[in-house]
């Protein structure tokens, strides 16, 4: 997701651009390959370029009270700061920005996207997954996926304290 910004560079401080963003990508690292669309904006500040992207996708989830796979979509929201490495009015070496985890517009003046869309993308996967809201899950005793139906295994053992309650039926 390499985006050219040496003439937004040069542009005055305010300037800004938009980019489309339409690319297939394995962003996650789960070896497929995932469609990344929507759009950035950037804008030219004193020290920095200031990008701020909507981007949506779709990756592939283990629901983690079925362990059924699902497809859920994906929304990466972030707002990032790129420091140029280069002048780009003198073409000399700019001192390394202070933090080293900071994003940085390579010499050829080329603002990588891939790095911040991974990191947020792994932000916005929910810890614990789920199908549906209402996911039945398994069964503990045969393991059944419930969602596809009931099993034939006994109902659980009920809480002897509601035993006295169930005799008054
Ligand atoms: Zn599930
Ligand atoms: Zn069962």
């Amino acid at each position: 997701m390499d985006m050219n910004v040496s003439q937004l560079l040069r542009d005055p401080i305010g300037s800004t651009r938009v980019f489309q963003i339409d690319e297939t990508v394995d962003i996650i690292g789960d070896g497929k390959s995932h469609k990344i669309q929507g759009k950035c904006n950037m804008l030219r500040t004193q020290r920095s370029i200031l990008v701020k992207c909507a981007l949506n996708t779709e990756v592939e989830l283990t629901c983690s009270r079925c362990l059924g796979k699902f497809r859920h979509p994906l929304k990466i929201r972030f707002e990032e700061e790129f420091l140029p490495t280069l002048d780009v009015q003198s073409d000399t070496p700019l001192p390394p920005p202070e933090e080293a985890s900071t994003f940085t517009i390579d010499e050829q003046h080329t603002l990588d996207l891939t790095e911040a869309v991974r990191q947020y993308s792994l932000l916005a996967i929910p810890m614990k997954a789920l199908c549906k809201k209402n996911c039945a899950g398994l069964c503990p005793a045969c393991g059944k996926n419930l969602n596809q139906g009931k099993c034939s295994c006994p109902a659980p053992d009920t809480d002897p304290r509601w035993s006295r309650l169930a005799e008054l039926k």
